[in-house]
């Protein structure tokens, strides 16, 4: 019987690839991915059960449909042995068990999220709050991956930290200009929180934000402190803190939390109001799909979301040279480090400790 589970994850994962190709197809359009059936592209024919089998129908009519004999895309295909192979690999880790599906789902997201980020530099609300409210749930139910505090702060610390990196990215890319502040939430009460999440700990920071987006919510003005103020002020508070009564650690923990609050509440606010259009494009360093990204790996993570940044950022340097590319999603590769930082990053982190000594 044990000897069946990693076949039979090699088994669902071509099922759930295949299933994963019509979420990558057809999130991204605002189709729905349960109805209609699948059809060919090309003639629009309906595809049959025969035609559907994953990475085997492919094979058997050469990469051809069956109907008008049109070339079909390697990306389904690939898509579904990439999805058998993770799915059968997690089983070798994790014995046959809720913790394993859940594993399993934590990989499926993540390889969605990834192909839809290549083909359309976007990270859908659906999948990144999809995986953090899984990643929540699984920790206050089972205590799995982590227990539920570690998850939750996991979660905010991470999507602070990007959120933070973002925010210089943008000052610096407007070369210090004041940008636009949105109304009632964006970028400008995360910048906030971290300030003051660092002077005066993460639940007051926090709160203090939410009120002006409240205010701002009110009034229909942007209720804010400029950028110019809280970034270049927030190193400045960080280095102050031992004279204030707390330790840099413990100012940069608050200062994390609380933009990760508003940072992931800000992003579920918009991911249901459709933001207006925008006037002026801005240059914008990363856009925040990456910071909720990284938000939901640090639900999963705790953490060693920040390691699987660092991978990330790392892999997505040496492919940029390899590929002689300059324009690449990031998402992807923060996947990858999430996919390697969820079984190994205590491992990664314990040898990375040891090789430095200490
Ligand atoms: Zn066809």
């Amino acid at each position: 019987m044990r000897a069946m589970w990693p076949l039979f994850a090699l088994v669902l994962g071509l099922v759930v690839g295949s299933f994963l190709n019509v979420v990558i197809h057809r999130l991204p359009k605002g189709e729905s991915i349960v109805f209609p059936p699948s059809r060919c592209p090309q003639c629009g024919h309906r595809l049959g059960p025969l035609d559907l089998v994953p990475v085997l129908s492919y094979l058997a009519l050469r990469g051809r449909c069956r109907y008008c004999g049109g070339r079909v895309s390697p990306r389904y295909p690939l898509v579904e042995g990439l999805t058998g192979v993770a799915f059968l690999l997690a089983a070798l880790f994790y014995g046959p068990g809720l913790e394993a599906l859940l594993v399993f789902a934590f990989l499926a997201f993540l390889i969605a999220l990834s192909f839809i980020d290549l083909d359309t530099y976007e990270l859908p609300d659906a999948l990144t709050y999809g995986l953090l409210l899984l990643g929540l749930l699984s920790a206050y139910a089972l205590a799995f991956p982590l227990p539920f505090r570690e998850s939750l702060d996991g979660a905010l610390l991470a999507a602070g930290g990007l959120g933070l990196v973002a925010g210089y990215g943008n000052l610096f890319l407007r070369r210090f200009r004041e940008g636009r502040a949105e109304v009632p939430v964006g970028p400008h009460q995360v910048h906030m929180a971290a300030l003051l999440g660092a002077l005066l700990g993460p639940g007051v920071g926090m709160a203090l934000a939410f009120l002006a987006w409240g205010l701002s919510a009110r009034t229909g003005r942007p209720v804010v402190l400029p950028d110019r103020l809280t970034l270049p002020l927030l190193p400045l508070a960080l280095l102050l803190a031992p004279y204030l009564g707390a330790s840099f650690l413990e100012a940069l923990r608050g200062s994390l939390l609380a933009a990760g609050g508003l940072a992931l509440a800000g992003g579920l606010y918009w991911a249901f109001r459709p933001a207006p259009p925008e006037e002026e494009e801005e240059p914008v360093a990363m856009g925040y799909g990456d910071v909720k990204l990284l938000g939901a790996l640090g639900a999963w993570l705790g953490p060693y979301a920040f390691l699987a940044l660092f991978l990330g950022v790392f892999a997505g340097a040496l492919f940029g040279l390899l590929l002689r590319q300059r324009k690449l999603p990031f998402g992807p590769f923060l996947a990858l480090g999430g996919v390697v930082v969820l079984p190994f990053g205590e491992a990664l982190w314990t040898g990375y400790l040891r090789l430095l000594g200490i």
